[in-house]
C-alpha cells in the first residue's frame, strides 16, 4: 500500500510507528490496514503495533497456545453481519465498524461495551474531520474504527495488530484505527474471560495512548511525562516526587515505550502484557488520556487500583 510511505516515520523511534511485518507471518497474509489519505486535516499513518498472544502473560503462563497450528483455526464464514455501531454515551463518538465474516454477537458486544466504555471517559468532542480512503470521502465525528476479525494464523502466535491509521493536524487526535485479531485466538480468550480486557486495551491505543505520544512530547526518556498522568502516579506513591511515569523498557518494538511498566504497575490494564483478569483501568490512565488533549470524566467508569 503505497500510501504508508508517504509519512515520515522518522518520528516514531521508539518503535510504535510500524507493525511488525517484517515478521514472520502465514504466506498471504496481509495485515496491513487500510491507510486514509493525507489531506491538510489529517495524516495517514500506520501506527498499528502487532500483539503477540505471548503478551498474554496469563496466557502464556497457562501454557497456552504458544504453538502454531497450520490450519487457520476456526472462523472465516458463517459469522454474523454487524451494522456499524456508534457510542453515544457522551460527546465523544466511537464508531465502530464490523469487517470480515466470523463475528459472533457475543465478540460483537466485547467491542461494543469496550466502546461505550471508553465514551463515558472521554467526553468531549473532538473537531469532525473529512477521511478519505477506499469507498470515498467519509466525515468522522471523533473516531472510526474498523474491528475485524480474520484468519491470521491460527491459535498461538499473533493475536493481531491494532492502533491509529490517521490522525489529525495540529491536536494529532486520531480520527481512524484499526484493530484487527486472528479469529482463533479471539474465540479461545474470549472463553478465557480475557478478550474484553484485550479489546478495551487496544481500544485505549487507538485513541493515542502510546501511539501518539511522540507526536506530543509526552516520553523524556523512559517516562511519560503529562502531567495529569504525573500527578495521579504521584498520588499512588503517597510523596508526589516523580516526575513522570515509568514506561515499559521491555519487550521490544510494539511494547518498549508504550504501555506502562510491567514490573511497577502489574496488573494495569496498559501495560505491556494482558494478566489474569481482572485488569484495572486507573485514573493514571484517564489521567494520560486526558494529557493526550481530551476531555475526560473521573467520574466515569475507573477501577479501583493501587501499586502493589
Ligand atoms: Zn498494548
Amino acid at each position: 500500500m503505497a500510501t504508508t510511505e508517504r509519512f515520515d516515520f522518522s518520528a516514531f523511534d521508539n518503535g510504535v510507528g510500524n507493525s511488525g511485518f517484517g515478521f514472520a507471518h502465514g504466506p498471504g497474509v496481509d495485515l496491513r490496514p487500510q491507510l486514509p489519505e493525507t489531506t491538510p486535516d489529517l495524516i495517514g499513518v500506520d501506527l498499528t503495533h502487532r500483539i503477540d498472544v505471548a503478551d498474554v502473560a496469563f496466557a502464556a503462563a497457562a501454557g497456552g497456545a504458544s504453538g502454531k497450528p497450520g490450519g487457520g483455526g476456526g472462523g472465516g464464514g458463517g459469522g454474523i453481519s454487524f451494522s456499524p455501531y456508534t457510542t453515544t454515551a457522551s460527546a465523544y463518538n466511537i464508531t465502530i465498524e464490523f469487517k470480515g465474516g466470523s463475528w459472533t454477537q457475543d465478540l460483537h458486544d466485547v467491542f461494543v461495551s469496550a466502546a461505550d466504555r471508553l465514551a463515558n471517559l472521554i467526553v468531549g468532542d473532538v473537531q469532525n474531520v473529512n477521511v478519505i480512503m477506499k469507498g470515498g470521502l467519509r466525515l468522522v465525528d471523533d473516531i472510526l474504527i474498523t474491528a475485524e476479525l480474520k484468519n491470521i494464523d491460527g491459535a498461538g502466535g499473533i493475536l493481531g495488530q491494532a492502533g491509529p491509521t490517521s490522525v489529525r493536524t495540529g491536536s494529532y487526535l486520531p480520527a481512524t484505527a484499526s484493530m484487527q485479531f486472528d479469529i482463533a485466538d479471539a474465540a479461545n480468550f474470549f472463553a478465557q474471560g480475557l478478550f474484553d480486557e484485550i479489546v478495551g486495551h487496544e481500544m485505549i491505543h487507538s485513541v493515542g495512548f502510546g501511539t501518539i505520544w511522540s507526536y506530543l512530547g509526552l516520553v523524556s526518556g523512559t517516562n511519560f511525562i503529562g502531567a495529569k498522568a504525573t500527578a495521579e502516579y504521584n498520588a499512588l506513591l503517597g510523596d508526589g516526587s516523580a516526575a513522570g511515569v515509568p514506561l515499559e523498557t521491555g519487550g521490544g518494538s510494539g511494547t518498549a515505550g508504550s504501555h506502562w511498566s510491567e514490573a511497577i504497575f502489574a496488573h494495569e490494564l496498559m501495560t505491556g502484557y494482558i494478566d489474569a483478569a481482572p485488569d484495572p483501568l486507573s485514573r493514571m490512565t484517564v489521567a494520560s488520556l486526558q494529557d493526550l488533549g481530551y476531555q475526560v470524566s473521573y467520574s466515569g467508569p475507573i477501577d479501583g487500583y493501587a501499586l502493589a
